[in-house]
């Protein structure tokens, strides 16, 4: 037995040793700190020795400590940040993007995206919205200049162009990943996905149920589906993801759970990210009668100019908490990730010591993964989202509770068109 343990603790030791250095290099690839935005190499080798001196400097120069709040074509708000980093969400600007970053090759969809710093210049008197129009709005305005790298990011493949990195949220101590029991039901692929990432960052994760009252519908809820969702739900608590299951419409049926959240929730920036529909906005408008009581600040300033919640917005809850909402996601597909990283990123697979170095964990005859599946270690619907993760499948708008039957499906067909290739 103390021999297995041994092999088991190797075991992770070696995937969390792979997954290290590919986050480095993740990083370095996507360390686009202050510096190189606008440098000539030269200058960007002597800032790299003086980063501080440099900032401050700019600092010095006129340029404030921002923090994205939200991201329109043209326009960002911004909030200042205190002396924490922590956004002051009543001093909000409205910025425009500094052209020269548009006019670089970029790896993004955006710029900056929610919950990113900054460094803006106050004042330089642009006036226009998405429309070129003149804006209407009190805010004082700035230009952004210059962006300090991310300590955490959620990201998904731009659905518009796969060479791009869609990123939704930057710099988020904390992801909560929510769904609904129904309407929608709950996407266990999407959750997967999320699941992954949030292990790829090393953020901690919670997920939320929300709409538990459906369940007690018997014509919504048979007792068919709730074995399955009970069983489902049952597969992420025993893997050490906290679950809570809550009603954001009648909060008082499932005080514990909502309770539990707030506790979660205090000091922290938080990552919302979820389907739409399923109560993201309502789970933040639960927090928010408490903020009210402890902050004097006039709502209305922070709506001023506000689009809808189509577009990622930094709502400031109450508690000392803030909440990145993410738009709803229809799809979600993953960059490329190798069968090592994800595997690692799947907690559970960890403990089993497959004797192959470069294992798939999907073909290889005497997989010690595999072997855990069929022995019930391990949930075969975990390990077929892992297989349709390391195949590139996305997940899709529409899928129901059926996003692994699909997934099936669509592995099937691309197995058929490879084997079909390699024929001929
Ligand atoms: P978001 O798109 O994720 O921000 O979702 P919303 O907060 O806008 O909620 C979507 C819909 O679900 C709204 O019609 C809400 O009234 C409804 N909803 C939210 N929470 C609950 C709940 O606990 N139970 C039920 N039955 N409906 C809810
Ligand atoms: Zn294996």
């Amino acid at each position: 037995m103390k021999g297995k343990r041994f092999l088991d603790e190797a075991k992770s030791f070696r995937d969390m040793k792979s997954l290290e250095k590919m986050k480095k290099e993740k990083r370095s690839v996507r360390g686009r700190t202050l510096d190189d935005w606008l440098l000539s190499p030269q200058e960007f080798k002597k800032l790299k020795k003086n980063f501080e001196e440099h900032v401050q400097q700019l600092v010095n120069g006129g340029l404030r400590y921002g923090r994205i709040i939200e991201v329109q074509k043209r326009n960002v708000f911004l909030a200042e940040e205190d002396e924490k980093g922590m956004p002051i969400t009543e001093n909000l600007w409205l910025c425009s993007i500094a052209k020269r970053h548009f006019q670089r090759a970029h790896k993004e969809r955006n710029f900056v995206v929610v919950g990113d710093r900054v460094l803006f210049a106050p004042d330089t008197g642009i006036e226009f919205d998405d429309d070129g129009e003149p804006t209407n709005t009190d805010l004082p305005r700035g230009v952004v200049q210059h962006a300090f790298a991310r300590t955490s990011q959620i990201s998904r493949q731009d659905p518009l162009n796969a060479a791009w990195d869609h990123v939704m949220l930057a710099n988020i101590d904390l992801v909560v990943i929510v769904a609904s029991v129904l309407h929608p039901e709950v996407r266990f692929g999407l959750l997967d996905r999320f699941l992954v990432q949030s292990e790829q960052e090393e953020l901690p994760a919670v997920i939320v149920l929300n709409k538990v009252d459906l369940l007690q519908n018997p014509k919504l809820a048979t007792p068919a589906f709730l074995q399955n969702y009970h069983n489902r739900i049952k597969i992420y608590r025993d893997i050490g993801y906290e679950v809570l299951e809550i009603c954001a419409l009648k909060p008082k049926t499932t005080k514990e759970a909502i309770t539990r959240l707030r506790q979660i929730f205090k000091g922290k920036i938080v990552g919302f990210a979820g389907h739409s529909g399923v109560g993201k906005s309502s789970i933040v408008n639960l927090m928010k009668p408490e903020f009210e009581q402890i902050v004097d600040e006039d709502p209305a300033i922070f709506y001023k100019g506000r689009h809808t919640t189509t577009y990622n917005s930094l709502l400031h809850l109450g508690i000392g908490a803030y909440a990145i909402d993410t738009p709803g996601v229809r799809s979600f597909h993953m960059k490329g990730i190798g069968p090592q990283e994800l595997s690692a990123c799947f907690r559970e697979f960890r403990p089993f010591a497959c004797m192959y170095r470069e294992c798939a964990h999907d073909k290889e005859e005497g997989c010690a993964i595999k072997k855990a599946v069929q022995e019930g270690q391990i949930s075969r619907e975990r390990y077929r989202s892992y297989l349709g993760i390391l195949k590139g499948i996305s997940f899709r708008e529409g899928e129901g509770d059926d996003t692994d039957a699909l997934m099936i499906a669509d592995l099937k067909a691309r197995e058929q068109v490879r084997d079909n290739n390699n024929k001929e």
